[in-house]
């Protein structure tokens, strides 16, 4: 289950040792993206701090974390539209005396949404903050949080997890082998990511489909045909990019002899794939740094043919030059 995966990842080991060696922070910055895991963390401390058995799942206090009314536990800003005003009552509710007498447990989300007045005003109960009040930031981008909110916060990671962790999991929840398989690889060790792709259907033919581009990827004079692919169509070519570069990582991976592979149960394809580039690493690599510049352009004012057009002739360019060597 993702809470054990939770459970046992450095992000709960640490805040687990901060408790029971009472060194716990008055404040913490979690980074990470995957807005799922940080849904199960928030609710994995707060049943750790509130429930007598640190989350037994039974209790009334448990019970009331599940349904978000435990009146000493708060989640603001969950859509990222938190107001100056929001933030006021935030401050003005910590100085009030906890429900329980023991902690008041604040959870400010998508923090890297609030410009520098908001985080300003913040910065009081980070500077001087009321007794037993304790607060995370959640953010996905650290850079975007001021120096003075950094340096008084202590820093958590939320945990990337195996393709492998993620396609059982996903098949536990009952989404199909196939359609596991291949959202497991796109989710880049994120469960937010898995399981919206897992809702949407066309992701595994996207998946499959640049598979079988890159495999019969051989001569230009194929081109005109292979550039036509919907793959490549304004609402496919990131995803189909992203997906490209997944695949090549792999064949990088499989000609430096690595066995980390991104990709599940296609060694004999990713193997196919380093034939055709002589099992060269450099320019296995070259392509990847090709797939990276080409989607860096797809937001830029340049038509998905022509970006298509340009990425499949450079990638058969690096192939063709492999051959010749
Ligand atoms: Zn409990």
């Amino acid at each position: 289950m993702i809470t054990d995966l939770i459970c046992k990842s450095k992000v709960m080991t640490e805040f687990s040792k901060d408790l029971e060696t009472d060194r716990m922070s008055h404040a913490y910055i979690v980074s990470g993206e995957d807005t799922y895991t940080r849904n199960i963390l928030m609710n994995l401390i707060a049943k750790m701090l509130f429930c007598k058995q640190k989350g037994c799942n039974k209790c009334k206090v448990c019970l009331q974390i599940d349904e978000f009314t435990h009146p000493d536990f708060k989640v603001y800003n969950t859509d990222g539209k938190i107001s100056v005003k929001d933030i006021e009552t935030l401050i003005e509710d910590t100085y009030v005396k906890s429900w329980e007498g023991s902690k008041k447990l604040y959870f400010i989300d998508n923090a890297d949404s609030l410009n520098p007045l908001k985080q300003n005003k913040l910065l009081k109960i980070f500077e001087e903050p009321p007794a037993d009040v304790m607060i995370f930031m959640f953010t996905s981008d650290e850079a975007s949080l001021l120096q003075t909110i950094l340096s008084r916060a202590k820093k958590l990671y939320l945990p990337r997890f195996s393709t492998n962790s993620i396609l059982l999991e996903l098949i536990n929840e009952g989404v199909s082998k196939d359609v596991a398989e291949s959202c497991a690889v796109f989710s880049d060790g994120r469960f937010d990511k898995a399981f919206k792709f897992s809702k949407e259907e066309d992701y595994t033919n996207i998946y499959e489909e640049s598979f079988d581009m890159l495999l019969t990827c051989s001569s230009t004079k194929q081109m005109i045909n292979m550039v036509d692919s919907r793959l490549f169509e304004r609402e496919n070519i990131e995803l189909t990019f992203e997906f490209f570069e997944i695949i090549f990582r792999d064949v990088l991976e499989y000609v430096s002899k690595g066995d980390n592979f991104i990709t599940l149960n296609r060694i004999d394809d990713i193997k196919k794939l380093a034939t055709g580039f002589e099992y060269s690493p450099g320019a296995v690599a070259k392509c990847i740094f090709l797939i990276a510049d080409a989607k860096q352009l797809i937001n830029v004012n340049v038509t998905a043919l022509a970006l298509a057009e340009k990425l499949i002739y450079n990638i058969l360019e690096e192939k063709h030059k492999c051959r010749l060597s």
